[in-house]
C-alpha cells in the first residue's frame, strides 16, 4: 500500500521547499482529515522559476523535435510503469475510485505519445512567389515560456495536456497544479524529469492560485497562457493575459445536454449515459447534465437511469467495488445540496439520491431531479457533481433550442436511431463537441475545446501543438 507522499516544487531541475517554509495542507476527501502537505512558492520561488523557463525555453527550443519526441515517449513509458502507485496517491487526494486514476494515468501517458509524434510534424510551408529569385516561407516556432494553471478534477491529465502540447512545440513551462490534489501531478513532473527533460524546462509550482497567476501572466518571461477550471475565473485569467498581449487557451466550465429521441436504443443510452454522468462522481467539464429526453420515452428512461444511478456503489476510492468516490472537496457536498434543494423548491421530483452521505468526508449520493425546468439553478449553473438532470420534449427543435440556451458550449451529446435527426443535430447543437449514438470524446488525436463562455482554443489534436507555435513568414530575393 503506498503512503501518502508531501509535495515539494520542482524549480530548475531541483525538488525544493518554498522560501519562506510555508506549507498548505492537504486533505483525504474520504475521510475528510489531513494526509499531509505542499509546499507554497511566493515571490522569490516564482522568480527563480521564470528565470529557470526562460533558460529552459533556450535549450529545450533549440533540442531537435525528435529527440523531444523520444524523451517524452520515455516519460509516457515511465508513467506507465509507475501507474500503480500514482493512482493510490491521486485517489487518496482527490477521492476517485483507483481504477478511474489508472484509466486517468493511461489516458496521460496517451497524450503524451500522441504529443511527441505530432511534435515532430510542427511543419511550415512554402508559398509561390510572384517574382523570380524569391523565396517565401513560412515557418512554425514555439511561442515561449508558458504558464499553465490546471485543476483538482483530473490532477495528472489536464496537467499532461498542457505540458505535452507546450513541450512538444517546443516550449518550457511553468505549471501550477491544483493545490488539492499536488502528489500525483507532481509524480507526472518527475516521469519527466526522470526521462530526461533538461532542467528549466519543466518546472512545478503550488500556493495561492490568484498570486501565482497574476505574478506569472504579468512577467514578460511568460508568452503564453492555459487554463482549465471555472469560467469566471477563466475570465478573468483570460482578461490578465489580454492586457499584456500574451497567447491564452481557455478550457473552463460546461453544462452538457444529452438529447435522447424516441427512436434511440434506450438500454444503450442508459448505460452510456449513466457512465459518463457519474464518472469522478460527476465533476468533469464534459458530464452530461441537461438530459433532454422525447415524451414517449421520459418515464422510461427517468426510471431506468435511477435504477442504475441508485445501484452504483458510493464509498472510499481505495476500497474493492467503489464507483462513486467522494467529492473533491467540502465546497461541492454545499453546492450540491443547494442546488437540489433549490429544483425541489421550484417544483423538481427527486426520484432518486439528493443527501449527503455518512459523518466522515464528502460523500453525496448519485441524484437524478426530473421535470427540471430553466427557473431552476442547476439547469443554469455548471453543478460540477453527480446530479442528472431530467426534462421531456416534443420537438427535436425544441430540443436544439434548450440545447443552445445556456451561454456554455463545451460538449453535447445525442442519442437517435435517426440519420435525418443526427444531421439536425450535427448541423443545430452549437458546442465545441458533439458525440451522437457513444461516448467518443477526450481522445488525444482528436480537438477538445469549447465555444462561448466554456473558453476558447483545444487541449486535443493538431490544434493542441499549434496553440504553442507562433506562426513567421520570411522571405528573400537571392538575384
Ligand atoms: P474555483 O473557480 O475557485 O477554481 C477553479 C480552479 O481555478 C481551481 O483549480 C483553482 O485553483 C483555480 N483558480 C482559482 N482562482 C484562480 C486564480 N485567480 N488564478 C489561477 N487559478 C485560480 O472553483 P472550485 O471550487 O475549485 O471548482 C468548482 C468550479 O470550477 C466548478 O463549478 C467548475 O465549473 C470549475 N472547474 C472546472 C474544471 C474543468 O475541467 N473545466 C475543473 C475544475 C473546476
Amino acid at each position: 500500500m503506498t503512503a501518502y507522499r508531501n509535495t515539494q516544487l520542482y524549480i530548475d531541475g531541483t525538488w525544493t521547499d518554498g522560501a519562506q517554509g510555508r506549507h498548505i495542507d492537504v486533505i483525504n476527501p474520504a475521510t475528510a482529515e489531513v494526509i499531509g502537505h505542499v509546499a507554497r512558492a511566493e515571490g522569490p520561488d516564482l522568480r527563480r522559476a521564470l528565470d529557470a523557463a526562460a533558460r529552459g525555453f533556450v535549450t529545450w527550443s533549440r533540442t531537435s523535435p525528435l529527440e523531444r519526441s523520444d524523451i517524452l515517449r520515455r516519460a509516457a513509458g515511465l508513467l506507465r510503469e509507475r501507474s500503480t502507485g500514482i493512482a493510490a496517491l491521486m485517489t487518496m487526494e482527490q477521492g476517485k475510485p483507483v481504477g478511474e486514476a489508472q484509466v486517468e494515468l493511461a489516458a496521460a501517458a496517451d497524450v503524451l505519445d500522441w504529443m511527441a509524434e505530432e511534435g515532430r510534424r510542427t511543419y511550415g510551408r512554402i508559398v509561390p512567389a510572384r517574382a523570380p529569385g524569391v523565396m517565401q516561407e513560412v515557418i512554425r516556432t514555439p511561442v515561449g515560456p508558458v504558464a499553465a494553471f490546471a485543476p483538482w478534477n483530473f490532477p495528472v491529465n489536464q496537467v499532461a495536456r498542457k505540458v505535452g502540447s507546450a513541450l512538444a512545440a517546443g516550449c518550457s513551462i511553468i505549471v501550477k497544479a491544483a493545490e488539492e490534489t499536488p502528489a500525483s501531478p507532481a509524480e507526472f513532473i518527475r516521469a519527466l524529469a526522470d526521462a530526461g527533460v533538461p532542467a528549466g524546462v519543466v518546472n512545478l509550482v503550488y500556493g495561492v492560485p490568484a498570486e501565482i497567476s497574476e505574478t506569472l501572466i504579468a512577467d514578460p518571461v511568460v508568452r503564453k497562457v492555459t487554463f482549465t477550471g471555472s469560467t469566471a475565473v477563466g475570465k478573468h485569467l483570460a482578461a490578465l493575459a489580454g492586457s499584456h498581449m500574451k497567447r491564452a487557451t481557455m478550457e473552463l466550465g460546461g453544462h452538457a445536454p444529452a438529447i435522447v429521441c424516441a427512436d434511440a436504443d434506450l438500454d444503450r443510452a442508459v448505460s452510456l449515459l449513466a457512465g459518463a454522468k457519474f464518472r469522478n462522481a460527476g465533476q468533469v467539464c464534459i458530464a452530461p447534465t441537461r438530459f433532454l429526453v422525447e415524451r414517449p420515452v421520459y418515464d422510461t428512461f427517468v426510471s431506468r437511469f435511477a435504477d442504475v444511478a441508485s445501484a452504483l456503489r458510493v464509498g472510499d476510492g481505495l476500497a474493492e467495488g467503489t464507483r462513486i468516490g467522494p467529492l473533491a472537496n467540502i465546497r461541492r457536498v454545499d453546492m450540491m445540496e443547494t442546488l437540489v434543494a433549490d429544483a425541489q423548491a421550484k417544483g423538481a421530483r427527486l426520484v432518486t439520491g439528493g443527501k449527503r452521505m455518512g459523518n466522515t468526508g464528502y460523500f453525496f449520493e448519485p441524484t437524478i431531479v426530473a421535470d427540471a425546468t430553466p427557473a431552476m439553478r442547476a439547469m443554469n449553473e455548471e453543478p460540477f457533481g453527480p446530479i442528472a438532470l431530467m426534462a421531456p420534449f416534443d420537438t427535436l427543435d425544441a430540443a436544439i433550442a434548450e440545447a443552445n440556451r445556456l451561454s456554455y458550449g463545451l460538449a453535447s451529446y445525442a442519442f437517435t436511431g435517426s440519420g435525418r435527426s443526427a444531421a439536425l443535430l450535427r448541423d443545430g447543437v452549437r458546442a465545441g463537441m458533439l458525440t451522437i449514438n457513444h461516448i467518443g470524446l477526450g481522445l488525444p488525436e482528436v480537438p477538445f475545446g469549447g465555444i462561448g463562455d466554456s473558453g476558447y482554443g483545444s487541449e486535443g489534436g493538431i490544434e493542441a501543438v499549434e496553440a504553442y507555435l507562433d506562426t513567421r513568414f520570411v522571405t528573400v530575393r537571392a538575384y
